[in-house]
């Protein structure tokens, strides 16, 4: 028995020891990158930080064999000494790849690749009753397909197969200024159409201010830019129009401010920045935000509004009309990316673009009201949000847009005594 079989042995055992008491199962990780808080009273917690190995990377086929509970960072170091890289890595160190998989985890080669799910050959899921079931476009096909947004609610991804790309030791960027939305989003198509860049994203300071960043693998760089400490990723993009990141630097630009989230925290004060270098990293501060929920539950006055929405192109210079003066958060990050027909997935084939605004912004209305807005306009423009945050849809909107149907023939196949909680009741209810 190899080492991996060995740990998932004992995690189907465990599995079973929690059923017999008829408890609820949840995980036991040592990160997380949910924004949606539940009580885990009464819960059995299973211990699934153990499952986050490299098994093995293969050069030649360029794949890597995975757990899935490692995080992206482990990844990223595991294969660029062989000069490749996972073809999608989220922006944050601290996210795994099965939480990325069961969720619709995306970045700026998503354009190219697709969400992070696309890139998968296979997988092996823990079902419910503690059997090990392995998954691909041939072999259980049903659950290969509706394992994407499934959120742990069908099983867990304990191994996977995910394609890599090359990479080489330097990245050029170039970050261009626009400033009305109609031209800005008319060039992220044709740049996506053109297939010239490596990545893609965007940064959206105001609605004359916004910028393309479009970047490329290059073998040599004249200098190279560090975000790690004093200086800050966000900020250069409005001083420079090019710059040169190593290639890990480029991949993790993000993570040093949680994209400018830090801000939350006085990081940003170089006074107060200068204590803390160690610190500057999303593994810090999303253990400061569950350490924030506990000690400081909210008081009212204030909303918290941490979304990442998905918008079929056509519409996105509408939903972006609408952001700015409805919700006011700024920056937004925009991130285009193409994506095929997936079971549970509510977005449809083609180019969509992701905005993803995170803030606690001033409220004198009910609790939920500017999420329940982005919600409304959201499926307004035929897009979809993510579940990893606050969903205030009430149950028959929910099903509407995350096709019920399918949903329960793949719990019905596969979670038939409902050992996980349904996507609704795991993803949108609060108790
Ligand atoms: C500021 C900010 C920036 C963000 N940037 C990005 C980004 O660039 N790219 C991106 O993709 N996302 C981004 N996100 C969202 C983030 O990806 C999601 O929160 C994601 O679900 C986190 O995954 P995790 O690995 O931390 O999983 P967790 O937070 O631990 O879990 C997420 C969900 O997945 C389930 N899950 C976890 N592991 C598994 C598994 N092995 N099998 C089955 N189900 C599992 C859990 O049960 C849970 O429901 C961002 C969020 C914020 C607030």
């Amino acid at each position: 028995m190899t080492d991996h079989e060995g740990r998932c042995s004992a995690l189907a055992a465990e599995f079973e020891k929690a059923r017999a008491r008829g408890r609820r199962i949840g995980l036991r990780k040592s990160t997380s990158n949910l924004f949606r808080q539940r009580d885990s009273a009464g819960k059995h917690l299973i211990d699934v930080s153990g499952f986050d190995h490299v098994l093995a990377i293969d050069p030649e086929r360029m794949t890597a064999d995975i757990e899935g509970m490692i995080t992206y960072e482990a990844l990223v170091d595991a294969t660029l000494p062989h000069g490749l890289l996972p073809a999608v890595v989220p922006q944050l160190k601290t996210i795994t790849v099965g939480g990325a998989v069961s969720g619709l985890g995306i970045e700026s080669s998503s354009f190219k690749f697709g969400l992070v799910h696309e890139t998968v050959e296979s997988m092996d899921i823990l079902l419910g009753d503690g059997r090990l079931v392995h998954c691909s476009c041939r072999e259980n096909r049903d659950l290969f397909f509706g394992f994407p947004n499934s959120y742990g609610t069908l099983g867990y991804a304990l191994r996977l197969t995910v394609r890599l790309i090359p990479a080489k030791p330097y990245i050029r960027l170039v970050h261009t200024r626009f400033s009305d939305p109609e031209s800005y989003f008319t060039r992220v198509e044709e740049v996506c159409a053109e297939g010239h860049a490596d990545y893609l994203d965007g940064t959206i300071f105001s609605r004359e201010e916004m910028y393309l960043t479009e970047a490329e693998f290059v073998e040599h760089a004249p200098s190279t830019s560090d975000y790690t400490y004093m200086e800050i990723y966000y900020r250069s993009i409005q001083r420079k129009a090019q710059d040169w990141l190593t290639a890990r630097d480029y991949i993790w630009r993000w993570d040093t401010d949680w994209f400018w989230c830090s801000k939350q925290f006085h990081l940003q004060t170089p006074a107060i920045r200068r204590l803390f270098k160690w610190g500057l990293n999303s593994r810090t501060y999303q253990r400061i935000m569950r350490l924030s929920y506990r000690l400081m539950p909210d008081s009212g006055g204030t909303e918290s509004v941490i979304q990442d929405v998905d918008i079929p192109i056509g519409n996105a210079p509408e939903f972006f009309e609408f952001l700015l003066p409805e919700i006011g958060i700024t920056p937004v990050w925009m991130c285009p990316f193409n994506t095929r027909v997936w079971d549970l997935s509510p977005l449809r084939e083609g180019l969509h673009v992701n905005f993803g605004f995170w803030d606690v912004i001033p409220s004198t209305h009910e609790k939920g009201y500017f999420n329940r807005k982005i919600e409304k306009k959201t499926m307004e423009l035929g897009g979809a949000k993510g579940l990893y945050s606050s969903a205030w849809y009430d149950e028959p909107e929910f099903w509407r847009i995350y096709d019920r149907k399918r949903y329960g023939e793949l719990k019905q196949a596969y979670d038939p005594a409902g050992v996980f909680p349904d996507l609704y009741s795991k993803c949108v209810r609060r108790h």
